[in-house]
């Protein structure tokens, strides 16, 4: 798999490298999925993280093919706590 080559970041000018983890998906202010070993540019320095637009297509394409067997985690909510 060639790796892509992503710009400085751009808050720290820290280096991006690529890794394969886990997307949270949100739709409007709901978590609707967690998409896992989605490629992605993480800056070494502050851990901002970059999507190249092919990649949030095919995540796009994801969301949308999903299947029924898709697998689900549980999430607990917690309450906030001043
Ligand atoms: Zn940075």
């Amino acid at each position: 798999m060639p790796t892509y080559h992503y710009d400085d970041c751009t808050f720290c000018s820290g280096r991006v490298t690529e890794r394969l983890i886990a997307k949270p998906c949100v739709w409007g202010d709901r978590l609707v999925a967690l998409v896992d070993q989605v490629p992605t540019g993480v800056c070494e320095q502050c851990g901002e993280r970059y999507y190249r637009t092919a990649v949030l297509k095919r995540i796009d394409a994801v969301l949308k093919g999903r299947r029924q067997h898709a697998r689900q985690i549980r999430l607990p909510v917690l309450e906030y706590v001043r």
